[in-house]
């Protein structure tokens, strides 16, 4: 399986440790074709970027890179879930201008309403241990994490399962129905065997990232490659994927909004 594309990559306008340019530049390296800048959104405690502005800023810059190197640098938001109704923290005029729309849920984040922050993320924080807590809170993050997949124009979702447990098979179903991918992350330990195995079932696509937050990670994608090739997923379920036998990079069918990447769902199982 090739992988032309990372597109997950944290710069330090969020939490990441590396500018733009040395992220484009480490990408080229690399040999992607793509890389897209895909800094937290601004509920993100500590993490997120100072305003959603910022993202108008990184396409200039992305503009610019470029021209200088040989990749087409896109430019995205790792949008936070902020509300058990699904509502992400990048507003539409925003969305409108982005390459690439990813929402994950994250526990560190300022919910909207803001009780929600302790009546949902706090418990996912402290109730690890306990076996009903975390029951609860599985509930409440699918709820969320579904009306997200159906409420927004999402690329894909990072990370499903990540520290936020959720029921993947009924994730994997909404995704499925609006061909948003799901993201076998290789930054971070999870049961990604469980997120493939989801997504095969229900017929989800797939996307591969690396979450980089250096340089030297950028396009790091070859945990999410061998897990592909265990299960045997065919090229055509895997957004990021060259199709089997073509050098071209894919064309993007327009998303619901602006020019997101996309792709429709092929016939799932
Ligand atoms: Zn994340
Ligand atoms: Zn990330």
């Amino acid at each position: 399986m090739q992988l032309f594309a990372d597109w997950h990559v944290h710069t330090s306008y969020s939490d990441g440790h590396a500018t733009p340019e040395e992220i484009v530049a480490a990408a080229a390296r690399r040999g992607l074709a793509e890389v897209a800048i895909t800094d937290h959104g601004p509920r993100g405690m500590f993490i997120g970027v100072r305003d959603a502005g910022v993202y108008r800023e990184l396409k200039d810059q992305a503009a610019r890179l470029s021209e200088l190197y040989p990749v087409r640098v896109l430019v995205g938001a790792e949008a936070n879930v902020i509300s058990l109704r699904g509502e992400i923290d990048v507003p539409e005029p925003i969305i409108n201008e982005l390459d690439v729309l990813i929402a994950g849920l994250h526990p560190q984040v300022w919910c909207k309403p803001w009780w929600e922050t302790l009546t949902w993320i706090l418990p996912n924080r402290i109730g690890k241990t306990s076996g009903w807590v975390r029951e609860k809170m599985r509930e409440s993050n699918t709820m969320a994490l579904v009306a997200a997949v159906r409420n927004n124009p999402l690329t894909f979702i990072s990370h499903p399962g990540l520290v936020m447990a959720v029921d993947l098979d009924e994730v994997a179903r909404a995704c499925a129905g609006t061909g948003c991918a799901m993201e076998i992350n290789s930054g971070h330990h999870y049961d990604r065997d469980e997120v493939v195995r989801a997504a095969l079932r229900k017929g989800a696509l797939l996307v591969v990232n690396s979450d980089a937050h250096y340089p030297g990670t950028v396009g790091e994608l070859g945990i999410g490659i061998q897990l592909l090739d265990k299960y045997r997923v065919p090229s055509e379920r895997v957004l990021n994927a060259r199709p089997a036998g073509q050098n071209a990079v894919p064309g993007y069918l327009p998303g619901a909004v602006g020019g997101l990447v996309r792709r429709t769902v092929s016939a799932g199982s």
